[in-house]
């Protein structure tokens, strides 16, 4: 339409040509007219495409790695490798902001190879240094069911000749729609021979997971985070946690939970026959610099320990749910001064916090005696303290780096005291003969 399209004759005979495209492909005998914001839109999605092929191709894009650990052994098993994108500009994204544009195209093949390529390599460097731990990688199922999949990842393992069999495994999400079953399921089978593994990622969480499970043989089961997170708070989740567990062992598959934000996380999956975790109560994705460090350095809580016997009563769990409450308060300070700056800090009042309500009412109703309980008291006052001034130091414009460095070690530090406090509570069976 002129002149609302364009207005120069070329551009309208373009724009034409669009249209009558689009109406053949609807199925001709019809009219269409050409969409200057679809356009648009496709436009720039195909330059955002674009972009982020550059980064691959220029080394934008960094893994990161979380550990996983054996919580009944005692050891790290491996890492999960986590794709960033270190932006020029924008700084350091994740996955979530750039992955879900890629769906469909053949950039996220790109992707998918360029993480098997530079996870393989990480993977050999540690070995190498005497580091035998085993890695997964995400890889879309789009690339999975591509002809040249199993040929390909031959080819890159043969690389890698000194890497034993069943170190890498690919995380399949279990929410993506995998086409074929059987052949996915064939795909699986080969990727065996060639000693991969496969695990089903977010467990849980698709429209068909029950079917997926039965059908596809991936080795490990991936409880997703959003059922582990809740578990302490919520009996259905727990229910759930437990259930996939049992799925898990009845058909002998590995099962790993995700979301462990908490040491009593990892108790209460261990109590429910899951033995191997990865979460934030652990350690947080990191550089492949940090790793090493990280492993020789890492301490498994004592409360994985406890052989006592203890009910999930009501006093133990909000006991138990004390770290993530702390660890949340801390995470929602710091989102407030950095990253953030739309969300409003949480109350600096101790006496307001989770864990400060906790502590001054059925806390010390139940274990004031205890001299693990009073540990806790200066602990929490001084984060709070930190948290002040980090507050009054971010509304003054300073730079709040190095407290925040400070605040972190100051979290971790109460995390341990209270740790000593769970596990004595736990192993001494005191919240059933303390006063009520
Ligand atoms: P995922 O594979 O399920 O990975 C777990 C995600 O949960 C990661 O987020 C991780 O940082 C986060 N996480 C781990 N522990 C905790 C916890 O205790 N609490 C909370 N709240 N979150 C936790 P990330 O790195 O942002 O990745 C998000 C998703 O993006 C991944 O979910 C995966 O589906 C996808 N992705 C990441 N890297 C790759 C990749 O290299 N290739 C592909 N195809 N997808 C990837
Ligand atoms: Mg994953
Ligand atoms: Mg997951």
């Amino acid at each position: 339409l002129f002149p609302r399209d364009a207005n120069d004759a070329d551009t309208l005979l373009r724009h034409a040509d669009h249209a009558m495209y689009r109406a053949k492909q609807r199925g001709r005998n019809r009219y269409r007219f050409f969409d200057p914001l679809r356009d648009r839109r496709l436009h720039d999605r195909l330059s955002q495409l674009e972009r982020i092929g550059a980064a691959i191709d220029d080394g934008e894009l960094v893994l990161y790695y979380q550990p996983k650990v054996d919580m009944r052994l005692g050891n790290v098993i491996g890492a999960e490798g986590l794709v960033r994108w270190q932006h020029p500009q924008k700084g350091l994204l994740p996955p979530g902001v750039f992955i879900p544009l890629l769906a469909g195209t053949e950039y996220q093949q790109r992707l998918d190879w360029w993480v098997l390529q530079e996870g393989l390599n990480q993977l050999q460097t540690w070995h190498d240094h005497g580091l035998d731990l085993e890695l997964s990688l995400n890889i879309s199922a789009h690339s999975i069911q591509h002809n040249d999949f199993i040929h390909n990842l031959d080819e890159q393992l043969h690389v890698h000749p000194g890497l034993a069999t069943g170190v890498l495994s690919l995380e399949i999400l279990e929410s993506e729609a995998l086409g074929d079953l059987e052949a996915v399921a064939r795909v699986m089978q080969h990727c065996a021979k060639l000693g991969v593994r496969f695990a089903l990622d977010d467990f849980g969480t698709g429209y068909s997971s029950l079917t997926y499970f039965r059908r596809l043989p991936a080795q490990v089961l991936k409880i997703d985070q959003m059922f582990v997170r809740d578990m302490l708070r919520s009996p259905d989740d727990r229910n759930i946690v437990e259930g996939v567990v049992g799925l898990a062992h009845a058909f002998r598959r590995e099962v790993i939970a995700e979301g462990v934000e908490s040491a009593a996380h990892g108790l209460m999956l261990l109590r429910l026959g899951c033995d191997r975790a990865q979460g934030y109560g652990i350690a947080e994705p990191m550089p492949a610099a940090q790793f090493p460090d990280w492993v020789s350095r890492y301490r498994f809580p004592a409360l994985w320990r406890i052989t006592a016997d203890f009910e999930w009563s009501e006093p133990i769990l909000n006991l138990l749910a004390m770290e993530s409450e702390h660890r949340d308060w801390v995470a929602s300070l710091i989102q407030a001064l950095g990253s953030n700056p739309n969300k409003t800090p949480p109350t600096m009042e101790e006496k307001w916090c989770g864990f400060g309500r906790w502590y001054h009412a059925e806390g010390r109703r139940l274990y004031g005696t205890l001299p693990e309980f009073r540990r806790l008291e200066p602990l929490h006052h001084g984060i709070h303290d930190l948290g002040r001034t980090l507050t009054k130091a971010s509304a003054q414009g300073r730079s709040t780096e190095a407290a925040i460095a400070d605040i972190i070690a100051a979290r971790d530090g109460f995390i341990i005291a209270l740790h000593a406090l769970q596990e004595q509570v736990l192993s001494e069976g005191v919240a059933e003969t303390g006063p009520n």
